[in-house]
């Protein structure tokens, strides 16, 4: 591995763990160089949040840290809040964006983050009407924008469950530091970009100081499969669904755009029209269809809100082998789509026979697992037909971990974006590569700090 060495007059590096560490949600970590610093993602802890909108509080983002639901960076606005260079976010979902609504402004700096990214942090503005006071810099997937003299940063392209995800680079004079939040490496992606393995191998030879990896699913042996695959499991239980008499719900996460163009596909396959149903799928299509990355309204229908889902819910009640509905719900959400409609609360009513795909698995906390739970007892009192974990995840296993290090040849790791025992395996993998807890693997806690040497 290769060394640099630091004089004692260069100035200090320091990575800050904020928010995910012994969690999965509420990323956020800073890197800090001398006496400038660069804040990666700003994101919710959705349980959290979710239960803390239910109980009705108002949704400040003091009560918000104190729940939980936010990363606390209390103490580090207070001291260092002053030396951001900019907030660099590396994909879309929320656990990643959704705290800039209540905690970006105090900042004084920009946010840089991928085009798409950057569309659906403005439609969060607008959809939920709080103002992005930050100014927001769309940056193209594999290039750079030099933030400071000592600081630059490099979003490299890479596969995940939403579109233009990127590993964040942040260059300095003491290396680089590559977070890779989230990731997943697809050898065969049906849509899109693969990742840009050239420039990883590059950066490896190169010096990166630090890594920081999703540990997601650290846990979890081998290799994540490649959302084709999700796409051929989708097109096998489809083509089983050919008589014209019952009906056809595929539910999957609005932000999955990939998965959504195969259902699209496989709807067109078994002749049936595609039909969005549910308020999220609107940003997410959109801010992809706005940037010319798909054009999906020129093969479905993206219905919006209440008077459009009334009337074709009716219609599909009388004609339900001629669609494919899309709904959204697949984590059993209360207020989505297909819980209203398994409630019997809209003019689609299921009968016994009608087709539900779960293109998704459920996330493994005990609400959502509830309320999953919940959905499947309704959807098996109507006797519908029900196809689970029709899906491929988006976040990298230990092989692909292994893959990454071995790349990238880190001189230290530091796992992030995990509860403990996920960050323990991350670990155990480091250590067969040679590397050595305490010595160029480090565990920090939400808080705790590191000063690389
Ligand atoms: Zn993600």
């Amino acid at each position: 591995m290769k060394k640099k060495t630091i004089k004692q007059t260069e100035p200090k590096l320091i990575i800050k763990a904020i928010g995910g560490y012994g969690v999965i949600g509420r990323n956020m970590t800073v890197v800090q160089y001398g006496d400038e610093s660069v804040i990666l993602d700003m994101g919710l802890y959705l349980n959290r949040y979710i239960s803390f909108q239910e109980s009705g509080e108002e949704m400040t983002s003091e009560a918000l840290i104190d729940d939980e639901a936010l990363p606390n960076d209390r103490k580090f606005f207070a001291k260092h809040g002053n030396t951001v260079k900019a907030i660099v976010i590396g994909h879309a979902h929320l656990d990643h964006t959704g705290g800039i609504r209540f905690l970006a402004s105090k900042y004084k700096c920009p946010i840089v983050a991928s085009p798409y990214t950057s569309r659906i942090i403005e439609k969060m503005s607008y959809d939920d009407h709080w103002q992005l006071k930050n100014k927001l810099i769309p940056l193209s997937i594999n290039s750079s924008y030099k933030l400071s003299k000592n600081i630059t940063v490099e979003l490299v392209g890479v596969t995940h469950s939403t579109l233009q995800t990127a590993i964040t680079v942040i260059h300095t004079p003491a290396g680089s530091v590559v977070y890779t939040l989230d990731y997943k490496l697809d050898n065969n992606p049906p849509f899109g970009p693969k990742t840009n393995m050239q420039r990883l191998r590059q950066l490896g030879k190169e010096h990166v100081i630090v890594l920081l990896p999703d540990c997601t699913r650290s846990d979890q042996e081998g290799h994540t499969f490649s959302e084709k695959v999700a796409r051929s499991m989708l097109k096998d239980v489809l083509l089983g669904l050919q008589d014209k008499n019952h009906a056809i719900v595929a539910t999957t996460f609005a932000s999955n755009i990939n998965r959504l163009h195969s259902i699209i596909d496989m709807g067109n396959l078994i002749g049936r029209e595609v039909v969005f149903l549910g308020r999220s799928f609107k940003r997410w299509i959109s801010a992809a269809e706005e940037l010319g990355l798909i054009n999906f309204s020129n093969q479905a229908q993206i219905l919006s809100n209440g008077r459009e889902y009334r009337r074709f819910l009716k219609e599909a009640n009388a004609n339900r082998g001629k669609y494919l509905m899309i709904m959204t719900g697949n984590q059993g959400e209360p207020n989505a789509m297909l819980v209203r409609v398994a409630k019997g609360d809209t003019a689609f009513e299921f009968m016994p026979g009608d087709n539900i795909i779960f293109s998704c698995h459920v996330i493994p906390t005990p609400m959502i697992q509830a309320n999953r739970r919940k959905l499947e007892e309704l959807l098996r009192r109507k006797k519908t037909r029900i196809f689970k974990d029709v899906h491929a995840s988006g976040h990298a296993k230990k092989e692909d971990h292994r893959d990454m290090i071995k790349m990238l040849r880190p001189e230290h790791i530091i796992p992030a974006h995990g509860t403990t025992p996920k960050h323990a395996a991350l670990v155990d993998l480091a250590s067969e590569i040679g590397y050595k807890l305490g010595e160029n693997i480090h565990l920090l806690q939400e808080g705790q700090e590191l000063e690389i040497k």
